[in-house]
Order: C-alpha cells, then structure tokens, then sequence
C-alpha cells in the first residue's frame, strides 16, 4: 500500500469531525449542518457540548464575521502594500488551491494591497537547477559549483531571465503567500524548484547574512497549504507524525533562513473529504485571516545570539543551562533532546523560544 493510498483510506475510514484552530479537534456545535450532526453521533457529544471556537463545517451556519474594507480601520488597511503569490497547482481555478488563492487576490486587492501571482504550473515555470542557469562563462572551469557559479552569476547580472524575473517579485514584495497542496510531506517539485533556483546567496541569502540577518527582514512570508490527511493524522500522535516537524524545513529552513518575518501557517485540512459547506468555510476563515495579516505576530525562532559560533553554531552554554530546568525544547529543531514544544511551527504566540 503507497502512503498516498495509506492516508486515503484513513480519512475515508475517520468519522467525519468537525475542526477548529490548529490542534483541536471539538465536537461540532448544535447550530451545525448535517454533517455536524453526523459527528456529534459519531463522536456522541453530549447535546449542551458545543465548540469553544467556529469550526470550518458550521462557520456556514454561524454568522460569519468578514472585516470589509470599508469597515477596516487605516491601521488594518494593507493599503499600498505589495504581495506576491506563489502559487503550485495545476487547476489555477477549480481546485481548492485555486479557490483559496482567489480568495486571497480579492481580499488583499480589496484592501488596497496590488497582488501579483506567480503560477508555476501555468507558467511552466522550470523547477531544475542546471548551469543553463547562469548566463555566459562560468566563474570556475572545475567541477560546477552551482550555488557559487549562481551567487557569481547574481552578482555581475548574469542569471537566466526567468529566475531575475521572479527575483524582482519578490524584492517588491512586501508578503510573500506560498500557495500549495502538501506532496510527501513537503511541498510540489516545482515550488520546491522556484526555492532552489530563485532564492540564490547573494539575492535571499549569504554569510553571515541568514536569519535574522538575513536579506528579507522587512518582508513577510506564509505557507497556505492543503492536505489530504485529516488534523487528527498530523498531531503529535498521529499516523503521519506532528505537522511542527513537517513545517520546520521549509518555515526554519527556507523562509526564515532567508530572513522572512514567517507568519503562521494557513492549514486547510483535507478539504477533498470535507463537505462543501466546511470547504466554503475553511475559505471564509482564509478570507478573514487576511483581513488583519497585517497585524500578526511572526512565529518565534531562535534568535542567533543564543548560538556560540566558536563552538559551530551551537546553543551557547547559558541557554543550555537554562533550557535543562526546562519540561521542553526550545523549538522544533533546537529541542535539546527534550519534547517538542507544542505549536512551535503552527502558531505565533507559542513563547517557547522566547
Ligand atoms: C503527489 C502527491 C503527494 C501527496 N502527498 C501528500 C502528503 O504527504 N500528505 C497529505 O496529507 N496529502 C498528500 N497529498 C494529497 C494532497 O495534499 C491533497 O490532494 C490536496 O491538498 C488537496 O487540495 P486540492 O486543491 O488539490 O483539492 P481539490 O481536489 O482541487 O479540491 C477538493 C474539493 O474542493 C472543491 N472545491 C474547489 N473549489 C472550491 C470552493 N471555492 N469552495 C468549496 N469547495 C471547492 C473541489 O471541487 C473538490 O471537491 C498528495 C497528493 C499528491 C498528488
């Protein structure tokens, strides 16, 4: 049995649960439709339980509250901010990526942001990092090289257009969406394509320019992803493992690497197995986070300082001492063979690693 079989069947065979924010899974309210019913009976929920926050499946039956740009206040107003959208999935309108990606122009546009998408698929965007990437000679007649020929290449003016064309997107770019259905764990080829090829040292990063000296510190970045698996798969005991680890290479790795002030991600749970009105809810919640992404805190990493580049960009002794009092880990990755703090990749105002 494949993983993508393994996880099918699983979410198939999981009764139908309705779901709130990260990490909770709560029985459906009364208001709720039918299948917030089915769960309640599935799950025998005493009648008076009801959901300490909205949950996707009955936010079409709650009276859904979606700030208008009129209503919003200045501060609220992404007004005169740039956003760029890079979006990976071959159906850029029917699919529910591409209902949560226009779900995304039209609530930015609306508050005044300009918004410009980069669809990979569509624009047959080439995801292989070859020498045909630099223009010209190569800076080494050796064995190529091709993170140095491309951080050369960066800097004289000599990258392929396609990838100086995405460069400049994000360079104007005041919030980068990265817009993707989860494959393997991870994200597509080709978004994972427009990361090796078009955040090149030099440009998204260098030395000691990374992390929170990285390049991009003024900017933003978010992961819009759905999934095929369930919530419940994706916790710490789940099937598939703690959706925490699954994040931490591409928001620690890629993003924050890079410099991005990383907000917390927009998870769409396993819409293909949802009914419609929980998958028109899960876009109205996408819809409202919007509304004041502007406003939100970033997701906490451990900052620099904390590490000892004597010792090989270790913790240094201090945060070591300090940390072993602690029930838990730092972060994700620095958890110093202790439990992972919870929520560490998944939410903004975990202060783990504060
Ligand atoms: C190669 C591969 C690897 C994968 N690996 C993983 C993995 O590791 N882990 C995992 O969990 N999953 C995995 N998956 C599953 C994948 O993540 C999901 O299939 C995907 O996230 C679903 O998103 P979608 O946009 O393709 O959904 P779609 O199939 O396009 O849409 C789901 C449903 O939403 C409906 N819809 C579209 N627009 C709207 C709208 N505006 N309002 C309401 N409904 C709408 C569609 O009609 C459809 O019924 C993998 C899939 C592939 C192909």
């Amino acid at each position: 049995m494949t993983l993508s079989h393994l996880w099918c069947s699983l979410t198939a065979l999981a009764p139908e649960v309705s779901r709130g924010h990260a990490g909770d899974v709560r029985p459906a309210p009364r208001q709720g439709g039918a299948s917030c019913r089915q769960a309640r009976t599935a799950l025998k929920s005493p009648p008076e339980t009801r959901c300490a926050a909205p949950c996707p499946a009955c936010l079409p039956a709650l009276p859904v509250r979606v700030t208008s740009v009129e209503g919003a206040s200045n501060k609220m107003s992404g007004a005169g901010k740039r956003v760029l959208i890079v979006f990976a999935h071959q159906e850029p309108l029917r699919s529910f990526n591409g209902a949560l990606k226009e779900a995304a122009v039209q609530a930015l546009s609306k508050q005044g942001c300009q918004v410009e998408v980069s669809d990979l698929y569509a624009s047959t965007f080439n995801p292989v990092a070859t020498r045909a990437d630099i223009l010209g000679d190569l800076k080494s007649t050796e064995s190529f090289r091709y993170g140095e020929e491309t951080a050369a290449a960066w800097e004289k003016g000599k990258l392929s257009q396609d990838i100086v064309n995405e460069q400049k997107k994000v360079q104007d770019a005041d919030l980068v969406i990265f817009q993707f259905p989860l494959y393997w764990f991870s994200m597509p080829a080709i978004m994972k394509g427009w990361m090796d090829r078009v955040l090149t040292r030099g440009f998204a990063y260098g030395f000691p320019q990374f992390y929170e000296s990285g390049p991009f510190t003024k900017k933003k970045a978010l992961i819009s992803i759905t999934t095929g698996g369930m919530e419940s798969m994706y916790g710490p005991t789940g099937v598939n493992g703690d959706i925490n680890v699954i994040l931490w290479p591409m928001q620690q790795g890629m993003l924050h690497f890079c410099g991005f002030q990383v907000l917390a991600p927009q998870i769409s749970w396993s819409p293909s197995f949802m009914p419609e009105e929980g998958r028109k809810g899960l876009v109205a919640m996408w819809e409202q986070r919007l509304a004041s992404v502007w406003q939100e805190k970033t997701l906490k990493f451990a900052p620099l300082e904390l590490f000892d580049p004597k010792k090989g960009f270790v913790l240094n002794d201090d945060t070591v001492k300090n940390l072993s009092t602690k029930p838990q880990g730092l972060t994700v990755g620095q958890h110093a063979g202790k439990p992972l703090p919870p929520n560490n990749q998944t939410k903004a105002n975990d202060a783990s690693a504060e």
